[in-house]
């Protein structure tokens, strides 16, 4: 796998809900929008941030200053009334013309699960509400000249999963399976022609791993 690939320049940015939408029956679409995305640099497949999210009973959302390594210590030395919540999500989509809203658009798919407190802000998520984000780069990088690849995730993968079987390149073939608890993600997850995205949720299914090339 190639290295994890940083943004040249990040900020951490306010961004607010534009639109929300249940897009499958465990997954919330949560879109970002406000001027504060006006500084995001997409990236392409795998882009991944930190969002921070107020907790319930903060009415103010506040974030690190910095960018370097050290937000991190900025974050954990908040005191715990005020410290927000820090998760890790996954650009399911960026687009600079908003439909939503005026301005770029930024759609996060949230695996929506019983427990959580992002899981459950994405439940609740009101137009208008605020949250930041900080943007971490690239992680998967594939080696050039990679003839097919084998990528096994959860579900809360699934975004990122779904945003490479969308690469203009040769390399993305998963194979298929009907066995997807969620086949309206699927469904409402178009890929390009020829391309298939396997769903397997629980333990993954012995038979149809046995017959890829990697068990020759
Ligand atoms: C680089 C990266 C990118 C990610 N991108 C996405 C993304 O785009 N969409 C997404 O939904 N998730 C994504 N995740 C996973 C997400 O960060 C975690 O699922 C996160 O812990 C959810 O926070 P929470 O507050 O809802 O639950 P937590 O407070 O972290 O956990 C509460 C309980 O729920 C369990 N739990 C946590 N997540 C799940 C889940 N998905 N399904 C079932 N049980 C769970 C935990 O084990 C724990 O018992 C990503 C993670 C990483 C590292």
């Amino acid at each position: 796998m190639g290295k994890h690939i940083k943004p040249d320049e990040r900020h951490v940015l306010t961004v607010e809900v534009v639109a929300s939408k249940q897009v499958s029956p465990t997954f919330i679409r949560v879109t970002m929008g406000g001027d504060g995305l006006r500084q995001f640099v997409p990236m392409g497949f795998d882009q991944w941030f930190r969002v921070f999210i107020p907790k319930h009973g903060q009415s103010e959302l506040r974030l690190p200053t910095t960018t370097s390594p050290l937000w991190f210590a900025q974050w954990m030395l908040m005191s715990k009334d005020t410290r927000p919540l820090g998760r890790n999500y996954t650009v399911r989509n960026f687009r600079t013309e908003g439909v939503f809203s005026a301005g770029p658009e930024l759609d996060i798919d949230f695996a929506v699960h019983g427990g959580g407190e992002a899981s459950a802000w994405a439940e609740n998520a009101q137009v208008g509400d605020r949250i930041g984000i900080l943007d971490e780069g690239v992680t998967y990088n594939p080696p050039a000249g990679a003839d097919w690849e084998l990528l096994v995730g959860d579900e809360s993968a699934l975004p990122a999963i779904v945003e490479f079987c969308s690469r203009p390149a040769r390399i993305c073939a998963p194979r298929c399976s009907s066995r997807s608890r969620t086949p309206t993600t699927r469904r409402r997850s178009p890929l390009p022609r020829g391309r298939t995205c396997t769903g397997w949720c629980g333990p993954i299914p012995r038979r149809p791993l046995a017959r890829l090339p990697w068990r020759r």
